[in-house]
């Protein structure tokens, strides 16, 4: 007889590729080949564009591979979206590729998804874990979390370009990845007291995710090479990690709903991985983790750990603490099922010194 468990089928999709190094821009077309894409429409915003379009346009000519760009602002996600959807070459394009910044990499995901075709990440900047992820985190009306869209199939990574970046994309991508150590104990809380499907693998990964950026924390600071280099393997395995637990657990505790509450509270004041950041501080010390030792190495690499220092108000930053157990309600965490109190929330805030005692 079939037990329950036995019935639950758990699938896994992952890239066929992921390159990361240097130079990697220019092995573009001739990766692509190999792995048979031969149209590819290519979603990029006025930077990626003017900065390094050039070598990714001889590497797809020298292969004889088909593509276009589309250049866009991205300042409305949902009338960029339907704009491209009426795009004429993507109705013969075989893939559709990200090539720029967090955005460009969420919008060209979700129009894969809807047109069925494969997605190829060229990410610029390494600001948030959804360069190798399935997931996108474009808000709806319905909601203000992350959602599972499409695999990519190829991640290119090139070094040399997203060590470019500007500091805060670099910090805000430390920030994404050291909240992985709050969103893992929340997920075993989650599985000892709902009972929801616990992966130790994941959780391990993702763990390691973590900890292996924490040793180049002032590297990241500084974005050295080797820093950038060590952050942007750590974004792209916890993307693999979400895909292998075929769910955002192991990535996404209550210092994302945090993120999400503020950004619904304040109006997406910072960057996701500056507030996740601090919501990493806040959560860590409600699990009663070493929360300074989490702030210190912000620091280090120069993320923000108050409320000052990315542009919101003390009472929104107590705003989205007592809001954030309702963002996702299934989703159980260190914030119980009710989230905490006003008082609760003004107390966790300024004991964290997030905000001013
Ligand atoms: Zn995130």
């Amino acid at each position: 007889m079939r037990t329950e468990s036995a019935k639950i089928r758990h699938k896994i999709e992952l890239p066929k590729l992921v390159l990361a190094g240097e130079e990697i821009i220019s092995s573009v077309g001739e990766e692509l080949k190999k792995i048979e894409v031969r149209k590819v429409l290519i979603i990029t915003s006025k930077t990626p564009y003017s900065l390094f379009k050039d070598k990714l346009v001889s590497s797809l000519n020298s292969e004889s591979i088909k593509f276009r760009f589309l250049v866009d602002t991205f300042k409305t996600h949902k009338e960029t979206i339907e704009n491209f959807f009426s795009n004429e070459f993507l109705k013969e394009a075989d893939t559709v590729a990200g090539f720029g910044g967090g955005k460009v990499i969420d919008v060209s995901k979700l129009i894969a998804e809807q047109k069925s075709k494969n997605f190829i990440s060229i990410p610029t900047v390494p600001s948030h874990d959804g360069i190798a992820s399935p997931l996108v985190s474009l808000p709806a009306e319905d909601r203000w979390y992350s959602r599972f869209s499409k695999t990519p199939l190829a991640v290119f990574a090139d070094i040399e370009i997203l060590s470019k970046a500007p500091q805060v994309y670099v910090s805000s991508g430390f920030g994404d990845i050291i909240g992985k150590l709050t969103a893992i104990k929340d997920w075993r809380l989650a599985h000892l007291l709902t009972g929801e499907y616990y992966g130790e693998y994941a959780a391990q990964q993702a763990k390691s995710c973590a900890d292996s950026i924490i040793k180049k924390s002032e590297e990241i600071g500084t974005k050295s090479k080797e820093g950038v280099r060590a952050l942007v393997e750590a974004l792209i395995s916890c993307g693999i990690v979400i895909s292998i637990a075929g769910s955002s657990r192991p990535c996404s505790g209550s210092e994302h709903l945090f993120a999400h509450a503020l950004d619904y509270v304040a109006n997406f004041p910072s960057t996701h991985g500056l507030e996740v950041g601090i919501g990493t501080i806040m959560m860590s010390y409600l699990h009663d983790m070493d929360w300074m030792e989490i702030k210190e190495n912000l620091e280090k690499a120069k993320a923000a750990t108050t409320a000052k220092e990315i542009g919101v108000g003390e009472e929104q930053v107590v705003k989205a603490l007592s809001l954030a157990a309702k963002i996702r309600p299934e989703r159980y965490t260190i914030l119980g099922e009710k989230g905490l109190t006003i008082e609760a929330a003004t107390n966790l805030a300024k004991v964290t010194k997030v905000i001013k005692s």
